[in-house]
């Protein structure tokens, strides 16, 4: 990746064709200033540096193809820096798996809104995408065998062997880019450094009835406090951070230009192509020729917010939401396909996905969102709404958790819910950004995160919950939690949940009463891990018109794009392996179209 240091080297500036100098200084066909006018010509431009971006810029090297990286940010990596980094790959190796049966999956769980063909294109390729990343390049992931589809029930629905988890990667492997990859949220780092993996998590919560767990995370502590003598954080990079140093050692390896901080604002077209764009840098805007096309991976919208005041219900009407991903996703894809003819797709069963988040003061008086993926579904833990009532099955998904709340909530003036849980459970498994025992819950009370009390009507009234529903609540729900049992919900009823719960937890590894008091409890409200609607685009990963013809010369991909999920969430990892599968796609393509005009002109 030279091309972050320096300036474009004077042997890659070309000078502008004759006719677009003129227009330039015409100042009709382009914005730039002649001064600004400095070119460089590569086969693919990829715009954005997350799983979407780096996967279609190493397809394209891999395929011979001259690219460039070119990122809006100081910072590598975007949501996928952020997330856990798990890929779901249907028909994985060892796994018994088919075609039909991936699709069968999709078919009944997206229903109308499924783009047949582009389902098929994603289960076709998914597979070949992640095979070729790992024999040339540096990725590696591990299959979780017993991480269940999210509605196992469903027809083509596995209990496990579709999601995949990225192998820790040494972040010292980056050199000097280790500085520019964008570190996890901090909320989610422990001791403000140190990366906690999924592997990692069932030690964290049986680290004190364990040796082995002990050991582990011990392990763990040492090489962090090592890493601290030397660098701003730890050096163990796990979950989204591992996978994206992994694909940037990859392009370190092959010089593939990744230029930081530098925009892409307008694209380039030849006679109805895409053929190119102009990047924003800090000494002047760059027009970078692409000769195969332009690759828009930008992230979707979850930083616009007038885009999502139009198509997310609940912002419109004014309730709560935070964001997780990185502000710099604004929707600069969507804005570029559609200056070109491409269609803004918002026919979705959801616009984003979905999870329910807790905000965590900070010193500064800000508040940094925390995802909850994990407590919410063990064993001592329900989820109320304002009126004290349970409003879902608190160990499914949280792309079903968050609709269900806001229906709860529909008719309040906010979206918001408590996750409560007794003592019992707190230091067992933590709550939130709070983690087990021995982390002191002192701290989190200060700062008001946490709300506790000795009664549960004291914790509803510390809330602002109707006191009579919660007391309610816990007596119905306690009763039956004895025995594992949750007549309303019938949570813990299967794999997926089960998976979450916690291992050997009987009868149900998902339920236990809430019977120890003090009691405990955190505000949750909406929030979105990346947005679903977008650019509508073909199985090539073309982005199309309204007619769905394709813009010759542009694809979308990652967030950028409708999800091929048709907004529903059916397992883990089910943006960041089509984010990938699609890059590794559109490179394809224009690596096919390379070839064949290479065929047609021999
Ligand atoms: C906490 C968390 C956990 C998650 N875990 C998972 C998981 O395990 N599995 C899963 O499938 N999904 C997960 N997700 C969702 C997932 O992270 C995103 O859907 C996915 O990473 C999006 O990838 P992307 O490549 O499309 O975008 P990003 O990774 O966001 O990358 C887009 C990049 O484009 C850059 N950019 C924006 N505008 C421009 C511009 N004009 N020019 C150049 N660059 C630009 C951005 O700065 C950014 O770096 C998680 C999300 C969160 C927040």
């Amino acid at each position: 990746m030279r091309g972050y240091h320096a300036p474009a080297s004077r042997a890659n500036i070309v000078p502008t064709s004759r006719r677009q100098a003129l227009a330039c200084r015409r100042g009709s066909h382009c914005r730039m200033s002649p001064l600004e006018a400095s070119t460089r010509i590569c086969d693919v431009l990829v715009a954005g540096s997350g799983a979407a971006g780096f996967a279609a810029a190493l397809t394209a090297h891999l395929a011979g193809l001259d690219v460039i990286m070119v990122e809006k940010e100081p910072e590598l990596g975007g949501t996928t820096a952020y997330s856990a980094g798990v890929i779901w790959i249907p028909v994985s190796a060892g796994i018994r798996d088919s075609r039909e049966r991936a699709l069968a999956y999709l078919a009944h769980h997206v229903g109308n809104r499924l783009d047949r063909a582009k389902a098929e294109a994603y289960v076709d390729n998914a597979h070949a995408m992640l095979d070729l990343f790992e024999r040339k390049a540096f990725v590696a992931y591990t299959l979780a065998p017993t991480w269940a589809d999210y509605h196992p029930g469903e027809p083509g629905a596995l209990r496990g062997g579709r999601s995949l988890v990225p192998d820790e990667c040494d972040g010292r492997e980056l050199g000097p880019w280790f500085a520019r990859l964008r570190p996890p949220i901090k909320t989610m780092m422990a001791f403000g450094g140190m990366m906690v993996g999924r592997n990692d998590l069932p030690h964290v919560f049986q680290m004190t009835q364990r040796p082995q767990s002990a050991l582990h995370v011990a392990g763990m502590v040492a090489r962090y406090a090592r890493d601290r003598l030397t660098h701003s954080r730890g050096t163990r990079l796990v979950n989204g951070n591992a996978l994206i140093a992994r694909l940037a050692v990859s392009a370190l390896q092959r010089d593939i230009p990744l230029w930081l901080s530098s925009p892409i604002v307008e694209l380039y077209t030849e006679q109805g192509h895409v053929a190119g764009a102009f990047i924003a840098r800090e000494d002047g805007r760059v027009l970078v020729h692409a000769r195969r096309g332009v690759v828009l991976a930008c992230g979707g919208f979850p930083g616009n917010d007038s885009l999502k005041q139009r198509v997310y219900g609940h912002v419109s009407a004014g309730k709560s939401h935070a964001s997780l991903p990185p502000p710099g996703n604004t929707g600069d894809g969507l804005r570029l396909a559609q200056s070109v003819g491409g269609r803004f797709l918002d026919e979705v069963h959801q616009p984003a996905a979905w999870t329910p988040v807790s905000l965590v003061p900070q010193p500064d008086g800000s508040t940094i969102p925390f995802p909850h993926f994990f407590d919410r579904g063990k064993p001592g833990y329900i989820s109320v709404d304002r009126r004290g009532r349970r409003f879902v099955n608190e160990a499914r998904s949280y792309h079903v958790y968050v609709p269900a709340m806001l229906e709860a909530c529909r008719n309040d003036a906010d979206a918001e819910a408590w996750i409560v849980c007794d003592h019992a459970a707190i230091r067992r498994f933590g709550l939130g950004a709070l983690g087990p025992a021995p982390m002191r819950i002192g701290p989190f009370l200060q700062s008001g995160y946490i709300r506790r009390s000795d009664s549960v009507r004291g914790l509803a009234q510390v809330c602002g919950i109707d006191a009579d529903g919660l007391e309610r609540t816990l007596l119905e729900f306690n009763g039956p939690a004895q025995r594992g049992e949750d007549p309303e919900f019938d949570r813990g009823s299967d794999a997926y949940q089960r998976f979450n719960g916690a291992p050997g937890h009987e009868p149900n590894p998902c339920i236990a009463p809430l019977a120890l008091p003090p009691y405990y409890a955190v505000r949750v409200i909406p929030s979105e891990l990346g947005t679903f609607a977008g650019i509508a685009t073909n199985a090539d990963a073309q982005v199309v018109d309204r007619e769905g013809k394709p813009v010759p010369g542009l694809y979308a991909v990652g967030n950028d794009a409708a999800s091929v999920m048709g907004g529903t969430y059916p397992g883990a990892g089910i943006t960041i392996g089509p984010a990938m599968t699609f890059g590794y796609i559109a490179a394809r393509h224009m690596a096919g179209a390379a070839r064949q005009k290479a065929f047609a002109a021999a």
